[in-house]
Parts: C-alpha cells; sequence; structure tokens
C-alpha cells in the first residue's frame, strides 16, 4: 500500500484515516490526536522560481494535500477569494531591512494578522467540502484576540456555517475586538465571557462535548491544530523562496501554537530551500525549555506585548513530536498523555537530537522587545508588531554569511498600537482594514463564565 499525502492518520495513530475533507471539518482526530498528511508530497523543482504568483504557488503546494475529497473547482475558487482579499499584489511580500536580513510580511489581509492567510482558504473549502456532503457546521472558537478576528472575517455569510466565537471581556485589544463585533453577518455570533482566555478555552471543550449541539449538524474547531489551517500557511514560505530567487534561507518564526513554524517544516520536508528554523517565543517559554533543557513543563500565563503567543502548552508541538520521532504514533501518544496527566515530561534523548535537528528555539523577552521596537523604528524606519518584534530580536543574532535570514511579520503594527506606542511614544498609522472599523456598530451578548450561561446564549442563537 503506497502512503498518500491526501490521507490523513492521527499522531496517536488510534484513529480511522481520513480525507482532506473530513480533517477539515473534524479539526482534531477523534482519538485526541492531530492529522497528519501519511506522506509529503514533493514540489516541482522550480516551485519557487522568481516571479510566481501566490495563487500559483498555492494551488502547486495544496492541491496533493485534498486529492479529490472536494468539488473540482473548490480550490482554485478559495484561493481566488484569499488573494483578492490581500491589499497588496504579492500578497506576502519580503522586504529586505538590511544586507540578507528579510522581513516577510504576512498582514496585508482583511484583518491585518497572517492568521488570515489559512483562515480565508479554511472558510471557503469547508463551505465547499458540506455543500458537496450536504451537511452543516456550528464551529466554536475561543479567542485572545487574532484567531477571533480571522474566523469572523472568514467564515462571515459562509452559507451552511454557523461560528461561535468566545472572547474574555474587555481583555482583547479594542481593533480585534471591533473586527469580531462590527460584523453583521447574521452567522456569527460573539460572546464575551466575563473571565479570561482559560475560561473561553473551558468553556469551548464543555460546549463541543454538548450531544445536543449536534442535533443541527457536525460541532467543530477552528483552532489551530486544524490540518486545513496548517497547510494553508505553507505558501508563505515556498512565496518568500521564490522572492529570494530559490536561495536556501534561515527562517525565524515567531510561535504561539506553533502552527505558523511547523508549516515552514512542512514546507522544508516538501523540498523548501533552508538552512534551519528558528522558534521564537516570548516570555511564555515552555516551546524553548523543551527543546533546550528537555523538558516540557507547563508554567502559569506570563501576560506580554506580544499576546497572541501567550501560550502555555503550543499545541502543535505535538506534530513535531510525531514527525522527530519518526512518526512513532506509540511514543508521541506517552509524551502528550504524561503531559496532559502530569503537567511535565521529560524527552528522551533521541527524541531530543531529533527535535534540535528540525528547529531551534529563543525565548525573547519584553525588554528586548520592546528594544527590538526601537531599534527597527531609528535604524529602518519601520513600525512592527510586539510579536515580529520577538522573530527579530531573534533573528538579528543569526549569522548572515551562509545566507539570508527571513523574520516572519506576523501582524500590522496598528493591530497592537497601545503596545508600540508605549515604546515609540507615537501610534501606528492604521492600516485601512483598521480604518475602516471607525464607529461601526458592535453586536455581543456578554455572559458568565458558566456552561449553563454559554450554553443557554448558543441555543437561543438561531442561526
Ligand atoms: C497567532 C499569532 C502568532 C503565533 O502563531 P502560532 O501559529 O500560534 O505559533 C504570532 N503572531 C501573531 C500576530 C498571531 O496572531
Amino acid at each position: 500500500m503506497s502512503l498518500r499525502p491526501d490521507l490523513y492518520v492521527s499522531t496517536r495513530g488510534q484513529a480511522p484515516v481520513a480525507d482532506f475533507a473530513e480533517a477539515l471539518l473534524r479539526g482534531m482526530a477523534p482519538d485526541g490526536g492531530l492529522y497528519m498528511p501519511q506522506a509529503w508530497p514533493r514540489l516541482s523543482p522550480d516551485a519557487a522560481r522568481p516571479g510566481r504568483a501566490y495563487a500559483e504557488i498555492a494551488a502547486e503546494v495544496l492541491t496533493p494535500f485534498i486529492g479529490d475529497a472536494l468539488p473540482d473547482g473548490a480550490l482554485d475558487a478559495a484561493i481566488g477569494r484569499l488573494v483578492a482579499g490581500f491589499d497588496h499584489p504579492a500578497t506576502t511580500p519580503l522586504v529586505e531591512v538590511e544586507d540578507g536580513l528579510y522581513v516577510l510580511e504576512l498582514f496585508h489581509g482583511p484583518t491585518a494578522a497572517f492568521k488570515d492567510l489559512a483562515m480565508q482558504l479554511a472558510a471557503s473549502l469547508a463551505d465547499a467540502a458540506l455543500a458537496a456532503s450536504g451537511e452543516r457546521l456550528t464551529l466554536l472558537t475561543a479567542t485572545s484576540g487574532d484567531t477571533g478576528a480571522a474566523a469572523v472575517a472568514a467564515f462571515a455569510g459562509a452559507e451552511r456555517i454557523r461560528l461561535i466565537v468566545l472572547h474574555p471581556l474587555d481583555r482583547v485589544s479594542p481593533v480585534q475586538r471591533k473586527q469580531m463585533t462590527t460584523v453583521a453577518a447574521d452567522n456569527v455570533l460573539n460572546l464575551a465571557v466575563r473571565g479570561d482566555f482559560d475560561d473561553c478555552q473551558r468553556l469551548v471543550k464543555a460546549l463541543l462535548g454538548q450531544e445536543s449541539l449536534r442535533a443541527q449538524g457536525r460541532l467543530s474547531s477552528v483552532n489551530s491544530i486544524n490540518w486545513a489551517r496548517l497547510a494553508g500557511q505553507i505558501p508563505y514560505y515556498v512565496s518568500a523562496a521564490s522572492q529570494l530567487g530559490g536561495r536556501a534561507a534561515t527562517w525565524v518564526v515567531p510561535t504561539g501554537n506553533f502552527g505558523d513554524a511547523f508549516a515552514g517544516i512542512a514546507a522544508a520536508k516538501m523540498g523548501l530551500p533552508a538552512n534551519g528554523f528558528v522558534a521564537a517565543v516570548n516570555s511564555n517559554d515552555a516551546l524553548a525549555r523543551a527543546i533546550n533543557d528537555g523538558l516540557y513543563e507547563r508554567r502559569g500565563a506570563v501576560e506580554t506585548g506580544s499576546v497572541s503567543m501567550d501560550v502555555q502548552a503550543p499545541s502543535n508541538f505535538e506534530r513535531l513530536v510525531f514527525e522527530a520521532s519518526g512518526r512513532d504514533a506509540a511514543a508521541t501518544r506517552a509524551v502528550f498523555e504524561t503531559f496532559a496527566r502530569d503537567s511535565r515530561v521529560r524527552l528522551d534523548d533521541d527524541l531530543l537530537a531529533a527535535l534540535r535537528a528540525e528547529v531551534t528555539a529563543v525565548s525573547v523577552d519584553e525588554a528586548a522587545t520592546r528594544t527590538e521596537i526601537a531599534h527597527a523604528h531609528a535604524q529602518w524606519s519601520r513600525v512592527v508588531c510586539p510579536h515580529t518584534a520577538v522573530a527579530l530580536s531573534a533573528a538579528r543574532r543569526i549569522d548572515r554569511s551562509n545566507g539570508p535570514v527571513v523574520a516572519l511579520s506576523t501582524a500590522h503594527p496598528s493591530k497592537f498600537g497601545g503596545f508600540v506606542s508605549g515604546v515609540l511614544g507615537i501610534a501606528p498609522e492604521p492600516v485601512p482594514v483598521v480604518r475602516a472599523l471607525g464607529d461601526r456598530p458592535e453586536r455581543m451578548t456578554v455572559i458568565d463564565p458558566t456552561e449553563a450561561a454559554a450554553l443557554d446564549a448558543v441555543r437561543a442563537f438561531s442561526a
């Protein structure tokens, strides 16, 4: 039996094989693992040829992962909608800020953060999959800001999908809140929870377990473990390589749940020219401690300026462990079951060596993040968001004599204007999509952080 890139296995090895549509609509595999393609497809030798359009690259990257799981034309339509929603002709332009150091701008989309790139595709493809099967889908997601905004922009108006987003009341930035609450589409419900992000996550988990909510159709989540979201992030690495003229780079990725970084590693498995990957985390450094010290351990969350990276247990780390262990599902299951039980797990030496061959990890604290924002402004007249600053701080430490270094820029600074102006003393110029939010009316339902309150609100939402 030959292994196929359009069939998906679970990292925990106890779920039936799924096709792309099933992996997309389910999110998590039924055994609690994450879906991975059975095999990595190979990019064509000229995939990163200079001058290729983003749409062309995305079609080449994604076609083998989908196979015949979606109706003809669904992928092309999804890619067309994606690039039309970006306000830059290169979609993800690569900018050289100084000799050999590049910034990959991933924020030219509808919500000015990189999550648009995959979320837009996932929404179109999910709608196409549901149209083919005649099903309906309710999506639940907890957000600390960017995921919810990108999901609302992507799924608003989708015919067969309703989206319910839970955010912590008064704990997302005003721009992020408005991006979620000013959308008029009837298939979107915003719940503002009197609590924190962990309360939102707990409620989503509880709602996903409510069998009664499945009476109306499928019930799933759009968080970053969804394979479609991961796959949708691979094309911008290939696009950047094309903009580099096919030269191999060191890729530095500001990291929270490790979805963005893992997409780069996936691209390398497919043939992307790469000299290595660096995951740059903030003071929430569980990933860096795991890779550098060999102990993967959950600690209390620290609030930082790079809020979208305030993650205690990066969900896509499981994909990396699966891959680094030689796709040993039993070993992967043992690591993450131990972690779930004990909040810590020691990684054995072989696994650790294999993990270190895939990625290095650096933690950048708040002081260094602020310094980096000031440096980018003083040296390059660039205003960068705190997440981008974390990546740049790590990127500037890397020797460029072996090839270019690319720092991924995941959000426009005006989404995090408060933090940036706290450093620079000036507010970042808003991008048009942020300026357009203006004083549009907002819609959200404020609830107590209880399962009963969440369930009532969802039942009252009749879309
Ligand atoms: C989500 C997010 C990240 C982290 O990406 P992961 O895939 O979770 O590692 C970084 N920067 C911004 C602006 C984000 O919204």
